[in-house]
């Protein structure tokens, strides 16, 4: 049956040193999962229980090769924030933590790209954070390794430098709720399907970008990303 309008174009992602790629559902965001970032947020880093957004599938841009993104409109402070992503391979509701992982089919680096005057803009009227988050080519992704093969890291460092110059180091050994827990919740709230994303959240250290930086992003084990905004 032919569409009534022009299809939107599948999202797909480069699956590490293989031909078949992954095809992008729904991409969730986890807030404030690394204390220090939430307390550079002006927040209580205790653990409450994990939030979460979502960006629009349109939003992922393979990053398995240096890439570059636009600079978008409407924002006067582009802000990176690097992330360990987490895709998931099989579906399902309910998911209890301790079955949690055998739902992973791998794992990549990503960059949260975030318009931080409108998100705060939105978030201070209580507004929702759309416009700050979910903007087009908002999430560069690499390539993606599977569980398969590297096993579940739990421990691994994640950094960040703009222009070769340090911006984002920490660990993911420090996220406040594991991908485990982030599994059961989400899954508790909405049914995960394959192909959906979650990107874990940041750790502190998140800072602007201007049209012609260059970003590079790494998680020791996974594919690193370099990914700079246009001039
Ligand atoms: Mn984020």
């Amino acid at each position: 049956m032919p569409h009534a309008v022009t299809a939107p174009t599948l999202r797909t992602l480069a699956v590490a040193g293989r031909d078949e790629r992954f095809p992008v559902n729904r991409i969730f965001c986890v807030g404030r999962n690394y204390a220090a970032h939430a307390r550079e947020m002006g927040a209580d880093p205790d653990r409450e229980p994990p939030f979460f957004f979502m960006k629009p599938a349109q939003a992922a841009v393979d990053a398995s090769a240096p890439v570059a993104i636009p600079y978008p409109p409407k924002t006067a402070k582009l802000h990176h924030e690097i992330e360990l992503v987490v895709a998931i391979g099989e579906g399902g509701a309910d998911i209890v933590a301790a079955d949690a992982l055998r739902h992973v089919y791998g794992y990549a680096v990503g960059l949260d790209m975030t318009r931080r005057d409108l998100q705060l803009a939105a978030r201070d009227k209580g507004r929702p954070w759309e416009f700050g988050k979910s903007f087009a080519l908002s999430a560069p992704i690499g390539a993606i390794r599977r569980a398969q093969d590297i096993g579940h890291p739990n421990s691994a460092a994640i950094t960040l430098t703009v222009n070769g110059q340090p911006r984002q180091a920490s660990n993911i050994d420090q996220l406040i709720w594991s991908v485990a827990e982030c599994i059961a919740v989400l899954s508790a709230y909405d049914a995960l399907e394959p192909g959906d994303l979650i990107m874990t959240g940041t750790p502190e250290g998140v800072n602007a970008v201007v049209a012609g930086d260059v970003m590079a992003g790494a998680i020791a084990g996974l594919s690193g990303i370099t990914v700079s905004v246009a001039r």
